[in-house]
Order: C-alpha cells, then structure tokens, then sequence
C-alpha cells in the first residue's frame, strides 16, 4: 500500500513537473512573442550626432548592433565621452535627420547615436542589456 501510494506521487509529481513545462512554452510562445513584437515596433529615437539638433525616428527592429563608442557616423566626430551608438539602414530613419543620400546610391547602412534624454525607460533599459552597462560614468 506504502508503495502504491509512492508511485502515485511520484506520477503526480511527474505529471505537475510536465503541466509546468507546458505552461512555461505557452507563455513563452503567446505573451513572450506579443512582448517581442510590441518592442520591435515600440521607437527608438536616434541622432547623428549627440549635438545634431534634427531627430530621427527608427523602429526597435530596425536598429542593429547597439554599443558604446566616442565615434560618431557621418563626420566621425570624436566626442570625450563614449554614447550609445547603433547601425540603421537610412531608409529605415524618419523625420528629421542628418544624413542625406548624396554621397552614393542607397540605402546606406549608418551609424547612429541614442541619447538617453530622448528615449523612453524601457527602450533605454533593452539598449543598455544589449550594450553593456551606462559607460558615460567610467569617464576619468
Ligand atoms: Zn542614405
């Protein structure tokens, strides 16, 4: 009897152990995908340079290799302290924006610079898991 009651909760373990997993995929798959697809719409704002004054608009999707670097795309500017940067295909980028295609037949792959003034928490906060952490503060 002591066995068979064992075995019971050894299968109901088993079985608790499996509706678990199976949860776990079905979040992953219906919220983690709906959170993945909200992000990779959710907008990025992104310059030319820290002290470019046009603005530009790119999708989270769009925005590639995010991380610190003193240069900046277009002028090569070399600023004192390293800011977030990222590749975009310039036909990705609304509004306003440095970068003209007059150098050569686009789009153009170029480099762009986040600000943290002009982006939202949680943009800034996905930014910074794929960057690695705020440099700005490492300066001296
Ligand atoms: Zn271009």
């Amino acid at each position: 009897m002591t066995k068979f009651i064992g075995m019971v909760l050894k299968l109901t373990w088993r079985l608790l152990r499996l509706v678990l997993w199976l949860l776990g995929l079905v979040f992953r798959l219906t919220i983690g995908l709906a959170w993945r697809q909200t992000l990779g719409r959710s907008t990025v704002y992104v310059r030319r340079d820290w002290n470019d004054r046009g603005m530009g608009r790119v999708r989270w999707a769009d925005l590639h290799d995010p991380l610190w670097d003193t240069v900046s795309g277009g002028a090569q500017v070399e600023n004192p302290l390293p800011l977030l940067h990222g590749y975009v295909w310039c036909d990705k980028v609304r509004g306003k924006f440095g970068h003209s295609c007059a150098h050569g037949p686009g789009p153009h792959n170029i480099k762009v610079c986040m600000l943290r003034e002009d982006n939202s928490n949680r943009i800034w906060r996905r930014l910074l898991d794929l960057a690695g952490p705020d440099r700005r503060l490492e300066s001296n």
